[in-house]
């Protein structure tokens, strides 16, 4: 289960960082680490700081965005100290732990941090089905980087211990097997974008992550999201019959 689950670095300025993140993840159990655009490739720096786990850093799977890295995961979850308004979604790390256990039974799930100095972009954090915040001091609230990785890691290690067959079975309430993937809602989200732009619904930047948040919340499965495609279609296909309508006329 623990490979279903990966780490994602969003551009880390410090090689040492990718390294001291990789040892935090071993410690753990978890080994497969992506990164996405890192300001320093792994030098010497990354493999001095990993110690141990050179072979994590050495894995590691390089991306040019966001997107690429997450996906074909049925689960993604941002982490970040700055998310109070995010009700919602919230969760913080021993929840984080068992969500991630159960949805990584049948799914591959995604952990993402962000960069050093300012952290997700907003854009990102819409992307991610939960909102993972370590309630910290609220005066001071940020985390080094891999301290942060090495914290979630230690749950998912804890949820992990406490598994037993018979949990196995009788708490999977989140069944990432018939989920939507990140990359199908992505493309579902540019769909539902387009058709409302066109018939004039949306206006304004403000609804489009408003639609993101709700349908995120939905855990769409497959077949949900393909009713909601086929929709969108049949609204497309009306559009460009009535236009066809009133260029002849
Ligand atoms: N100034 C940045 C801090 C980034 S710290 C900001 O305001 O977001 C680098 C990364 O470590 C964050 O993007 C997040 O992934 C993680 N991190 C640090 N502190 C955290 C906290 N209290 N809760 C959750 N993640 C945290």
């Amino acid at each position: 289960m623990l490979e279903n689950i990966r780490i994602v670095l969003v551009e880390t300025s410090h090689s040492g960082n990718i390294g001291s993140a990789a040892r935090a993840m071993k410690t753990m159990g978890l080994t497969k680490l992506y990164l996405v655009a890192p300001k320093q490739g792994i030098d010497e720096q990354a493999i001095a700081l990993s110690a141990g786990a050179e072979d994590v850093v050495k894995n590691a799977i390089i991306v040019p965005s966001f997107d690429a890295a997450v996906s074909d995961c049925s689960l993604v979850i941002g982490t970040s100290a700055r998310l109070r308004h995010l009700q919602n979604s919230l969760i913080e790390p021993r929840e984080c732990g068992q969500i991630a256990m159960q949805a990584a039974k049948c799914g591959q799930i995604a952990l993402v941090f962000g960069r050093e100095r300012v952290g997700l972009t907003n854009d990102e954090l819409l992307k991610c089905r939960y909102h993972l915040t370590i309630p910290a001091n609220p005066d001071y609230s940020s985390l080094n980087l891999a301290m942060a990785v090495q914290l979630v890691c230690y749950e998912i290690r804890m949820a992990f211990l406490q598994e037993t067959p018979v949990s196995v079975i009788e708490n999977t309430n989140i069944n990432t097997q018939n989920l939507a993937t990140a990359q199908e809602l992505e493309y579902f989200f540019e769909h539902t974008e387009r058709v409302y732009q066109s018939i004039g619904f949306i206006q304004n930047q403000g609804v489009m992550p408003k639609l993101r948040r709700l349908y995120q919340r939905a855990d769409i499965e497959k077949n949900e999201l393909n009713i909601l495609r086929g929709m969108l279609s049949a609204v497309e296909k009306r559009l460009i019959s009535a236009s066809t309508f009133t260029d002849n006329s």
